[in-house]
């Protein structure tokens, strides 16, 4: 684990209050009364529409927790966190592209960092102001599934200035084709 004094103040202070104590129970919560809307913000259906049950069938606790109950995984913990591998990183639910080793980077905050999706539509964004706080959520834009949070304005360096703070769980990666740089 890097050092916690160069994390950016907002990241930290928002794990930490994640993860405390009664981190299970605030999850939990705010799963609840924030259930994953079947639409999206602008009331039309994701394209791919499934029952619940088949999600829960095929997918495994974890990763149904992360994607369709809009979960975090803990940080520092997921197998993507610091990979380099070239490839293209697809929602695990549905199998859609939705980022590539291109734009991802080293942010030190535990959960893979990319700068930018794969396309625009290939995420939607959805402000949640879930556990008292308000921050834009990322969800698939072809299943709806939960992928995590995007933050602006953190100063990281890249060109947008922008971090989707993307969970493992919510990704599968395939390594690219071509030559590893
Ligand atoms: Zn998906």
């Amino acid at each position: 684990m890097g050092s916690w004094n160069t994390f950016p103040r907002s990241v930290r202070e928002l794990t930490e209050w994640l993860y405390g104590a009664d981190a299970r129970s605030f999850a939990d919560m705010a799963a609840h009364m924030d259930p994953m809307p079947s639409v999206t913000p602008d009331g039309a259906s994701f394209p791919l529409v499934r029952p619940e049950s088949e999600w829960r069938a095929e997918l495994n606790p974890d990763e149904y927790h992360v994607l369709r109950e809009a979960g975090t995984e803990r940080p520092f913990v997921g197998e993507y966190t610091d990979t380099k591998t070239v490839g293209t990183y697809a929602c695990r639910a549905c199998g859609a592209d939705l980022f590539t080793s291109e734009t991802k980077f080293d942010s030190h905050c535990g959960w893979p960092s990319f700068w930018s999706p794969l396309a625009g539509e290939a995420i939607i964004e959805i402000e949640d102001r879930s556990l008292g706080m308000r921050r834009v959520e990322v969800r698939c834009a072809n299943c709806g599934s939960h992928l995590g949070h995007v933050f602006e304005g953190e100063q990281y360096g890249n060109p947008v200035d922008l971090r989707y703070c993307i969970n493992s769980i919510s990704l599968t990666l395939s390594p690219s084709a071509l030559p590893q740089e």
